[in-house]
């Protein structure tokens, strides 16, 4: 399948795109996990980004464009691909749009998680990340924590409370989301290309998905 996954931060598009990539081997595409991935290898492309995620900014669209071009050419993508944190913005969903006829892919859709905001400030508040970049596992100290206390299950590296998931941070990137990327659901319904999710749980898109693709 090939999707794009818009929601605001804490919509659970990460934990949806892993649990999609399971059912037809599509590849999950993050562009948060690659800019942090990129910040800890210390490239010119992380140090590029750093000081934009930290403070809970968007990075500027040519950097992101630079990696979806490539990233998309990559032959894992054959099979489908699950679009995580891009595009954000109106020119990235255009500049998309070109490049996809450009590389003669077509996509299934977008899907909108819409999640009501008490639940989305609540789950980034109380979200942990693994710091390792190649592994990111996400828990959550109330619903879903590692088995020691900040230690990864998976990998054993440090659980730790990202740097951009304080609550003056996180406040900004909402409000970065509703001024920024919100107007991609209005773009992509034009297209007829949205289906639109109420969801409270990663199991309610799952299903959604799963109808409409006859999967
Ligand atoms: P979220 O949980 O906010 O969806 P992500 O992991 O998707 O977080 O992104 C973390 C940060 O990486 C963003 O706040 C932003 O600084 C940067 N980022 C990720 N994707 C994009 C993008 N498509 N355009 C611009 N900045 C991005
Ligand atoms: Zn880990």
């Amino acid at each position: 399948m090939k999707l794009i996954l818009l929601g605001a931060p804490g919509a659970g598009k990460g934990t949806v795109a892993k649990l999609l990539t399971a059912l037809d081997g599509s590849v999950q595409i993050s562009t948060g996990d690659i800019l942090r991935g990129a910040v800890q290898a210390k490239t010119e492309l992380g140090q590029e980004a750093e000081a934009f995620m930290k403070r809970g900014d968007l990075v500027p669209d040519s950097l992101i464009m630079g990696i979806m071009e490539k990233r998309l050419q990559e032959s894992d993508c054959a099979k489908g691909f699950l679009l995580d944190g891009f595009p954000r913005t109106i020119p990235q969903a255009e500049e998309l749009t070109q490049l996809l006829a450009k590389l003669n892919i077509k996509l299934d859709m977008a899907v909108d998680i819409d999640v009501p905001r008490d639940i989305i400030l609540d789950r980034l508040c109380t979200r942990r990340t693994c710091e390792n970049s190649a592994c990111q596992a996400i828990y959550n100290v109330k619903s879903n924590p590692p088995k020691v206390e900040g230690i990864c299950d998976k990998c054993g590296a440090k659980a730790v409370q990202r740097e951009d998931e304080t609550e003056t941070a996180i406040t900004h990137r909402l409000e970065t989301y509703n001024e920024k990327t919100a107007p991609l659901i209005g773009f992509y319904r034009e297209k007829g290309l949205l289906m639109s999710v109420p969801a409270t749980s990663s199991d309610d898109v799952i299903n959604a998905v799963k109808a409409k693709l006859n999967l």
